[in-house]
């Protein structure tokens, strides 16, 4: 069991680490313009990323995930896998990623550890995921999705972002592609972010939406498991697959709060709305655990009890890039 625990009696043993802020695609609600450089490119090398892992699966962590930015455009991404693979404890390393290049690198993340793959797909219409992405690779992406599965990567997951622009045709062609794939497509509402007040106000829906949909159609919540995360999932018995909602909005939401975040500059965020965050880079730099144990420690006390998405309070969070959603 987690030997982290905070203020509210919260268990933290899941930590999504996030490796870049940079990004090739230009999501609508995330980059519209892009990824833009700001200050030194200087993310934490695997050896960082080794030891900040380290720190907190000796508290009893015991899923990482990878995420960025994309995660995929770093080079070493399967070096950094490897090394979070290998360290003991850790029994889960996931990945977020557009997918952009899972096709081609699948194979060698499997390699290198990777247990979990969770794909952005926010349409699988080509030309709106075009429109949405800025890149018109719906098929490749796909295809690397499939090819995941062939290889057996153990859990293989679709998150798409749930925006009014072709809500209800979205829920039909997401049912009709779980039919026959064994996995989870979770929609998550969108949330509003420093910089996407106006995308916000003219697409978020309200997750009842699709729960109506599911329900109306004989969909059944599932049970939650103990490491399900924030998503509660329906199935239908014609179905391979199962539909999920992510409802950051939902009351109770940060209740069962169990992850912490580190950002790809090495500081520890305490809630993703959250602001600021307390600096571990200088210990990672130099290989201190006992010092970066006691300052996580000390730093937990400080999570806030939930986010104030409700109040129009995203922190200094502008985009999800930034700290990697
Ligand atoms: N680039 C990778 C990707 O897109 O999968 C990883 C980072 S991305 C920030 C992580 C997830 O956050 C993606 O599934 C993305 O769709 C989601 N996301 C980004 N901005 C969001 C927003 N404003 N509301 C809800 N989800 C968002
Ligand atoms: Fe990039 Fe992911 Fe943001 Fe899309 S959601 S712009 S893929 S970081």
């Amino acid at each position: 069991m987690s030997r982290l625990v905070d203020g509210f009696g919260r268990r933290f043993w899941y930590l999504r680490v996030s490796i870049t802020e940079v990004c090739n695609f230009r999501c609508t609600y995330c980059l519209p313009d892009g990824y833009r450089k700001e200050g030194p490119l200087s993310f934490m090398s695997p050896l960082e990323v080794e030891r900040v892992v380290r720190a907190f699966a000796d508290t009893g962590v015991c899923k990482v995930r990878l995420t960025g930015g994309e995660p995929s455009v770093r080079k070493d991404l399967p070096e950094i896998i490897a090394r979070v693979a290998q360290t003991p404890g850790i029994n889960k390393v996931c990945l977020t990623t557009n997918g952009w290049n899972l096709e081609r690198q699948v194979a060698g993340w499997r390699e290198a550890g990777l247990t979990n793959v969770n794909v952005s797909i926010d349409s699988l219409d080509p030309a709106a995921f075009h429109r949405i992405t800025g890149h018109d690779r719906l098929e490749s992406v796909v295809r690397g999705l499939d090819k995941a599965l062939a290889l057996g990567v153990p859990t293989v997951k679709v998150n798409g972002v749930l925006l009014k622009e072709g809500a209800q045709d979205g829920f039909e062609a997401f049912a009709e592609f779980v039919r026959e794939r064994p996995i989870a497509m979770r929609f998550i509402e969108l949330m509003r972010t420093g910089d996407n007040a106006q995308y916000f106000a003219d697409q978020h829906v309200p997750g009842s939406r699709l729960t109506d949909w599911l329900e109306a159609r004989g969909w059944t919540k599932r049970e939650r498991a103990f490491d399900d995360g924030p998503a509660f999932e329906y199935a239908q018995p014609d179905y391979a697959g199962r539909i999920g909602l992510i409802a950051p909005y939902a009351p109770g939401f940060c209740d069962s709060c169990n992850r912490l975040r580190i950002t790809a500059r090495g500081q520890l965020r305490l809630c993703l709305f959250g602001e600021l965050g307390v600096n571990l880079r200088d210990l990672l730099q130099k290989d201190e655990p006992e010092a970066l144990h006691a300052r996580i420690t000390a730093a937990l006390a400080g999570k806030p009890k939930g986010h104030r998405l409700h109040e129009q309070v995203s922190g200094d969070t502008r985009h999800l890039a930034q700290f990697g959603g």
